[in-house]
């Protein structure tokens, strides 16, 4: 499988609080991208035999037009995954229309009640709308080819309310197969407020194993994001999605030396970008395989 990035939208309908992508956003929203360009490059891909594609960047869903460019896409037998913040899917047909061409949903939730919403995201709605109408929408229309994932990006506001925000997840009935657990990433936005935003990883390890728990005994694959291997516990280190990296290839937007905004390509091959190891990792069995270590910046807060 050969799988493609492609961020193909500046704009955002939510206001995250732990944005890592706030400051590219503002960037970069008045230079949309034309649904010609994404169809040339998407062909183009397709004979360099790239057959999985990522679309997102926030947030892709709000385009108008997403549906046409979701037909396209499987005309030309991508497997198709969406990063989103679900906001379309509040609209019956928009919902009826995207589940039949969407393979993998990757549904963004912080949060697990109308305060949290408004913690994280600073819409009021937000939750009345989920419950009302977008998870009902989804219900209603998925098909057996939808596997809908999860991800939960953590913070000093939720990372005690780990269990209630996984549960509730749970008990929305989307079927949700896979839950992701992202630490917060010092990127953009969240590189600025970061000391807002940190919090004691030792202190989240207590949670883990009721974590692991739960996700066993309700049949959810679980996955811990950027977070260093040993903050895993000995016992469940394969849960650290570090191990489960794949090289990638990032279409994005881009500004070059002489102010022309551009798409490039970018490849990477890991994921260690902006973390080091410290003295403990010198004889650490994980120091090369899995573990990609610590954020840098979370070292100016915080011992490890
Ligand atoms: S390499 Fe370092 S950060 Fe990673 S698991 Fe080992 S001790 Fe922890």
């Amino acid at each position: 499988m050969k799988r493609l990035e492609f961020h193909i939208s500046y704009i955002c309908n939510h206001n995250c609080i732990f944005c890592s992508e706030y400051d590219r956003l503002q960037k970069y929203r008045t230079s949309p991208l034309t649904i010609l360009q994404i169809k040339t490059i998407l062909v183009d891909r397709r004979k360099q035999w790239f057959n999985h594609v990522n679309f997102t960047w926030w947030e892709p869903t709000i385009i108008s037009w997403f549906l046409e460019l979701l037909k396209f896409t499987k005309k030309l037998w991508y497997k198709i995954y969406v990063w989103t913040n679900w906001t379309m899917f509040a609209w019956e047909n928009f919902a009826k229309e995207a589940l039949k061409y969407i393979d993998e949903l990757s549904l963004s939730i912080h949060w697990y009640d109308e305060e949290t919403v408004k913690k994280q995201t600073w819409l009021k709605n937000h939750f009345d709308i989920y419950k009302n109408y977008i998870s009902k929408n989804i219900i209603k229309y998925k098909t057996n080819n939808n596997f809908f994932f999860s991800n939960i990006v953590l913070n000093k506001y939720n990372y005690q309310n780990i269990m209630e925000i996984i549960k509730f997840i749970k008990s929305t009935y989307i079927d949700v197969k896979q839950i992701l657990i992202s630490n917060i990433a010092p990127e953009w936005l969240a590189d600025h407020t970061f000391s807002e935003l940190v919090f004691d990883l030792y202190e989240f390890k207590k949670y883990i194993p009721e974590i692991v728990n739960y996700c066993n005994e309700n049949s959810l694959t679980l996955r811990f994001f950027w977070l260093p291997t040993c903050i895993l516990w000995e016992l469940y280190y394969d849960y650290s999605n570090d191990e489960h990296w794949e090289e990638r290839h990032t279409i994005e937007r881009f500004t070059t030396k002489d102010w022309k905004i551009v798409l490039k390509d970018i490849y990477s091959p890991d994921n260690s970008r902006k973390r080091t190891f410290v003295e403990m990792c010198n004889d650490c069995k994980w120091k090369t395989n899995p573990c990609t270590w610590i954020f840098r910046k979370y070292l100016e807060y915080y011992k490890f």
